[in-house]
C-alpha cells in the first residue's frame, strides 16, 4: 500500500514539476532563439494580417508560432507532404487567435493532420436498433482529444482571402478554445460577470440568426453558424478576424464580447 502511495505522490510531483517549471523553462529557452527570417517571409505571404499587426502583437505572434512549431506534431495524410509553408501557414493562423492571450490556451493541442484536399469520412450511427452509414466530405475537424484535421486546399483558400467568409484554420482552432472548459458549448472559458454577459449576448444573437433563417431573411452570418452553439462560436470567430467591420455593424454587442475574450480589436490600424 505504502509503495503505491509513494508512486502516486511521485507521479503527481513530477506532473506539477513538468507543468509549472520544466515546460515554462523549456519555452523560455526556445524563445531565446531568433525567429528565422524565412519564417517571417512566409508569415508575411501566407498570413496577410501579420503585415498589419502592431509591432508588439507581431512579435507576440512570432513567439507563439515558434512554440507551436516546436511542440505540435504535423502529419501528412493521403500522401500529402507537410513542408515549412504548410506548417507556418497553419501555425500563423492558429496563433492569431491567441496572439493577445497566453500560449497555454493551446496546451491540449498535440497534433495536426493535413489532407491535400477535402476528405471523405464514413460515419456509422446506431440508435440501438438500426445502424446507418453515411459518407461526408469535410474541410476540417477538431477533437477534444487535442487533434485538429485540416484540408490544405481549404487552408490555402482562406489564407489568400483574408477578408473572405471562411477560414478553416481559424474555425477549427476556435473549437479547440471552446473545448478548454471541457465542453463544446460555444462558450470558451470565462468567469463571473464576463461569463454571464457572454451567455446573454450570444444566446440573443444565436436566436436572432436562427430567426432570420426561418423567415428567409438575409442572415448576418454564415448559416452554418446556426446549426449549434459550438459552430456559432467557430463561425463568429472567422467573421470577427476576417470581416470585423461587417460584424461590428451587424452585432456590436457580440463584437464587444469577442474583443474582450480575444483581448484585441482586429480592425487593425483604424
Ligand atoms: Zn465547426
Amino acid at each position: 500500500m505504502m509503495i503505491y502511495t509513494l508512486s502516486a505522490l511521485a507521479v503527481i510531483g513530477f506532473s506539477i514539476f513538468y507543468l509549472f517549471f520544466y515546460r515554462n523553462w523549456r519555452r523560455e529557452r526556445r524563445l531565446q532563439q531568433p525567429f528565422p527570417g524565412h519564417w517571417q517571409k512566409m508569415l508575411g505571404a501566407q498570413v496577410p494580417v501579420y503585415n498589419k499587426l502592431p509591432p508588439e502583437l507581431r512579435n507576440q505572434l512570432e513567439q507563439h508560432v515558434q512554440l507551436f512549431l516546436a511542440e505540435k506534431s504535423f502529419y501528412g495524410c493521403d500522401g500529402f507532404e507537410v513542408d515549412d509553408t504548410v506548417r507556418v501557414t497553419i501555425a500563423g493562423h492558429a496563433c492569431l487567435l491567441i496572439v493577445a492571450r497566453d500560449f497555454s490556451d493551446f496546451d491540449e493541442v498535440s497534433s495536426i493532420l493535413v489532407y491535400p484536399d477535402a476528405y471523405h469520412v464514413r460515419e456509422v450511427e446506431s440508435d440501438g436498433i438500426v445502424v446507418s452509414e453515411s459518407s461526408q466530405i469535410r474541410a476540417g475537424e477538431a477533437s477534444s482529444r487535442g487533434q485538429v484535421v485540416l484540408a490544405w486546399a481549404e487552408c490555402e483558400e482562406g489564407a489568400i482571402n483574408p477578408s473572405g467568409h471562411h477560414n478553416v484554420i481559424l474555425h477549427e482552432f476556435a473549437h479547440q478554445l471552446d473545448y478548454l472548459d471541457g465542453t463544446a458549448d460555444g462558450a470558451p472559458p470565462l468567469s463571473g460577470e464576463q461569463a454571464r454577459q457572454w451567455q446573454e449576448t450570444m444566446t440573443r444573437a444565436y436566436e436572432d440568426l436562427r430567426h432570420s433563417l426561418r423567415h428567409h431573411r438575409k442572415p448576418w452570418l454564415d448559416p452554418y453558424g446556426a446549426t449549434e452553439p459550438a459552430e456559432f462560436f467557430a463561425v463568429l470567430t472567422e467573421a470577427f478576424f476576417q470581416r470585423p467591420d461587417h460584424l461590428i455593424t451587424e452585432q456590436p454587442a457580440v463584437y464587444k464580447a469577442l474583443c474582450e475574450f480575444y483581448r484585441l480589436d482586429p480592425r487593425w490600424g483604424e
